[in-house]
């Protein structure tokens, strides 16, 4: 047994989500993303004398909608706090947050342990807050420069309880919250460009112990897989230290994508003392109970219903269900694609095969789709009421719809002469015809040889231009074949 196995990891996690608002949290400059640095900041964003801050409504909807999400409280009186703090990137020297009455508390995300059973997270805390600007190191070789463009944009923090117990299952929560903040279409997801950040507090305990080990909080992972690394990088490291009779730091570390390692950026010991006090310039913010309720009304979809209903209520595998909740706009795809067929199956075979190929295959968002739900729909139900072939429909209907989405699936199985001959008088005039030009063949198919069946096959489709449907003539030749 390795050492690692003795010991069990302990991770929270805290995770920053950047809104899409049009405005700031407080004031009204833009919260654009990618702007020349510098040009989004007026006299209220740098916190000026005589400047008065000003609540952004859709902030509080976006928390609420979050907070009825991830099944929390929703607080009903939302207080304002001032957290203290010297930095360049910080010009008012202050951040507007909440402290002790975040907007939610007490929710919940299931997610998969690392055997595949459901597990649930709980989320201690969801609060308001605005972004500090950004200092960027890495583009003047003597400077750092500072962009406050960033200031002010309105973030909210989702902070779970220590109840993640693996770098995999920080993935899987992290995968699960980028994908409802999408749904919710509060925040882009992107990690990459930090409208998604995420801090991991690790610790390790031998196994069997009650107390939580000391901790280490991890910042600066500009991607999931990097939080992962980066969790896996402090595993090791905090076993190495703690089984070699060592004391973990309380500290906090930056990782370093290059090498997946980690180094300290600086001791909690020192922590800074933020001085929270209520903040003066704002009123605290009320959320009735009837406000909930209008945001309720209109919540989208979320993944995890949508798992459920396809599993559960339309019998279709985990893995369909995953493909096809993972984005918002194939699932709103799919769902109106049921909407007009009752082939449920076929109809989650289609979206995920050939619609997700030629999306793939262009590089193309379902958006620009040019086939409608209810054009696949009919093509479907072509193929289940056994007018066409799938293999017709998919190789050649199928890109016929995608050039002319227009005209309709039958139209154009008409037009190419692909509608299949299931008419039984039609076929077992085929049959005959196929069964005349070989009485050698059926002689021997009577005296037990009943390979030959593929050869009869074959010469009716051949004399159907391959229209016959297969299932129909099968069955007719066998009784043909069969006949004294
Ligand atoms: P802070 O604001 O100083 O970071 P919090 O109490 O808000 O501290 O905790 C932040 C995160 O750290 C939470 O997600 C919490 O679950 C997690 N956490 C607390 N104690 C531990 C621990 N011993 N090991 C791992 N994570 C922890
Ligand atoms: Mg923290």
């Amino acid at each position: 047994m390795s050492i690692y196995d003795k010991y069990e990891t302990i991770i929270g996690l805290e995770v920053h989500t950047q809104l899409l608002t049009k405005s700031k949290a407080y004031s009204n400059d833009a919260a654009e993303y990618g702007a020349l640095p510098n040009t989004l900041v007026s006299p209220v964003t740098l916190g000026h004398p005589g400047t008065l801050p000003r609540a952004n409504k859709r902030v509080i909807e976006f928390g609420v909608r979050l907070g009825l999400a991830l099944q929390c409280t929703i607080r009903e009186r939302n207080e304002y706090a001032r957290k203290n703090y010297f930095y360049a990137d910080l010009p008012k020297g202050y951040q507007i947050t909440q402290d002790k009455t975040p907007i939610c508390t007490n929710g919940l995300v299931v997610i998969k342990d690392d055997n595949g059973n459901d597990k649930t997270i709980r989320i201690q805390r969801i609060h308001m807050e605005e972004d500090a600007g950004k200092s960027i190191h890495d583009q003047d070789p003597t400077d750092t420069l500072v962009d406050l463009n960033r200031a002010g944009v309105p973030l909210l923090e989702i902070v779970t309880e220590p109840d993640i117990r693996s770098a995999d299952e920080a993935y899987r929560y992290l995968t699960e919250i980028r994908k409802l903040v999408r749904y919710l279409d509060i925040c882009d997801g992107n990690m990459e460009e930090g409208s998604l950040r995420c801090d991991a507090n690790i610790s390790v305990r031998l196994k069997g112990d009650e107390k939580f080990g000391r901790r280490v909080e991890v910042k600066n992972m500009n991607s999931i897989s990097n939080v992962k690394r980066a969790i896996e990088h402090e595993i090791t490291r905090l076993v190495d230290i703690v089984d070699a009779g060592g004391t973990v730091d309380q500290e906090t570390r930056s990782f370093e994508a290059l090498t997946g390692t980690t180094f300290s950026l600086r001791s909690k010991e020192a922590a800074n003392d933020y001085r929270y006090f209520p903040e003066p310039d704002l009123l605290p913010v009320i959320v009735s109970q009837q406000y909930v309720e209008e945001v309720r009304k209109k919540m989208p979809p979320l993944p995890h219903e949508l798992f459920r209903k396809y599993t559960d209520a339309l019998g279709l595998s985990g893995y369909d269900a995953g493909v096809l909740t993972d984005t918002k706009e194939v699932a709103l795809y799919f769902e109106d694609v049921l909407h007009h067929s009752k082939n449920a199956k076929a109809a989650a075979n289609w979206v995920m095969g050939p619609v997700k190929s030629f999306l793939n295959e262009r590089a193309l968002h379902v958006s620009q789709f040019p086939v409608s739900a209810e054009r696949l729909a009919a093509l479907i139900d072509l193929v289940e009421g056994n007018k066409v072939s799938f293999a017709m429909a998919a190789q050649r209907i199928f890109p016929a719809l995608i050039e002319s989405p227009a005209k309709t699936p039958l139209q154009l199985a008409e037009e190419m002469n692909l509608v299949q001959e299931s008419n039984e008088d039609a076929l077992l005039d085929l049959i005959r015809q196929a069964v005349a030009k070989y009485p050698e063949k059926v002689t021997e198919y009577r005296a037990g040889k009943k390979g030959v069946h593929g050869l009869f096959m074959g010469e009716v489709m051949k004399l159907s231009k391959g229209k016959a449907d297969p299932k129909i003539a099968n069955q007719l030749l066998t009784k043909v074949l069969d006949e004294q």
